[in-house]
């Protein structure tokens, strides 16, 4: 089966068209500028990148050029948009109302609408995306797959913050979590690659990238999760302060006079690795240069970083009573050596040595702990649209 697999955010659009039988990616690219002016990258398998700039004023018309290159002459994946047999779409925050991925329908649209004040910038835009494309491929079936669903199954001592509970009754203040199709997706690969039986497993993965978030998996199921009612909590990250003490919002507003908007502008886009390094860079491997030529701001920023995941594991063993495996995953995760050893030099207590010569390597899925370590250490890399492709398959079928 070939399915569409569709990413919609505000301004952008990644998309990927899957062969679900062979897994390989027929094509992919993504649209940008979407609203502003216009950009489309198309890259058929095994052919060049193709970049056209064309005026996409709406979602709709950056819709309309993907299924366009898909289907052209001389590139296209496929030769009529008949062959795309269904659509899976991602959608950010779907509250407490879906614990796993459902076909599209009137229903659910209006369940995930009301879910909107929880991801204000993202579940518009991913709505859009399906609207779209059920007006543009009418009949074909779609499937929504969501951030949240895998972290449902954490228990209320997990999600319900130290607020006044009316405030989880009325607004549905709690703990959410995010990337969590990739911390589903990981997990299981995890299990699989170890050969274990993910229902008496204890696994942590760790989803490093501009925005990170570590997650504890007992037998198959997330029972924590770092990334809390927004993206916004748990490690620090690329541009995101992650936990903070929250008076420290006060105290900024007052300093800096700012409004609340004004502090949130900060916490969410000026912090994290980017705003420690006094705006040096967000983007690790321009921290570790730095830190290699000697940058004080870089090197503290990087084991601030470290530091932190190493805390998300220590608690999350602690949560469980003990870990089997853990997975290091996305940008980060996978392709940074020195963050691996750092966090894994906390983690001695626990048994864990890492071979250096297997951390150095990337690509594929990778026991990068010694045959003696207690808990082996994985690079597991990840892939949100294979496991999108994955469910919306599991659910047409
Ligand atoms: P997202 O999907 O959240 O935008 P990614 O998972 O692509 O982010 O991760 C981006 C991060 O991964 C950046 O900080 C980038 O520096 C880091 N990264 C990518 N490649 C490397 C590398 N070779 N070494 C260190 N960090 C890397």
């Amino acid at each position: 089966m070939k399915v569409l697999v569709i990413n919609c955010g505000s301004s952008s659009l990644k998309y990927q068209l899957i062969d679900s039988d062979s897994e390989q990616v027929l094509a992919k690219g993504l649209c940008e500028r979407i609203g502003i002016d216009g950009r489309l990258t198309y890259q058929k398998a095994g052919c060049d990148k193709e970049i056209t700039e064309a005026a996409m004023p709406s979602h709709k018309e950056a819709i309309q050029m993907v299924l366009h290159a898909l289907v052209n002459d001389k590139t296209g994946a496929v030769k009529d948009l008949a062959e795309i047999e269904a659509i899976g779409h991602r959608i950010v925050h779907g509250g407490e109302k879906f614990e796993s991925s459902v076909i599209i329908n009137d229903e659910m649209i209006q369940a995930v609408e009301e879910c909107t004040e929880l991801a204000p910038l993202h579940n518009p835009a991913n709505l859009t995306g399906i609207r779209v494309c059920q007006e543009l491929m009418p009949g074909v079936p779609m499937v929504a797959v969501f951030d949240t669903a895998f972290h449902q199954t954490m228990p209320p001592k997990a999600y319900v913050y130290g607020l006044p509970y009316e405030y989880y009754e009325k607004y549905r203040v709690r703990r959410y979590g995010f990337h969590g199709t990739s911390h589903s997706f990981v997990s299981k690969e995890l299990a699989n690659f170890l050969g274990l039986d993910i229902n008496h497993s204890k696994l942590i993965v760790c989803h490093l990238g501009n925005g990170s978030s570590v997650s504890a998996v007992l037998n198959g199921k997330c029972v924590d999760t770092s990334m809390g009612l927004t993206p916004l909590e748990g490690l620090v990250m690329g541009t995101r302060s992650g936990s903070i003490d929250p008076a420290i919002v006060e105290f900024i507003a007052k300093k800096e006079n700012l409004d609340i908007d004004g502090v949130m502008n900060v916490l969410n886009k000026k912090s994290g690795v980017y705003g420690i390094t006094k705006g040096l860079s967000s983007d690790f491997r321009d921290l570790e240069d730095a830190a290699a030529e000697g940058n004080e701001l870089a090197k503290l920023a990087l084991s601030i970083f470290a530091y932190d995941v190493a805390k998300y594991i220590g608690a999350y063993a602690a949560a469980m009573n003990g870990v089997d495996a853990i997975a290091f995953t996305a940008g980060i995760g996978e392709n940074g050596p020195d963050t691996r050893t750092e966090v894994a030099e906390y983690l001695g207590y626990l048994g864990i040595k890492l071979d250096e010569e297997k951390n150095q390597m990337r690509g594929f899925n990778n026991k990068i702990s010694t045959e003696d370590s207690k808990v082996a250490v994985c690079v597991i890399p990840t892939n949100e649209e294979l496991a999108i492709c994955r469910e919306t398959v599991a659910l047409v079928k």
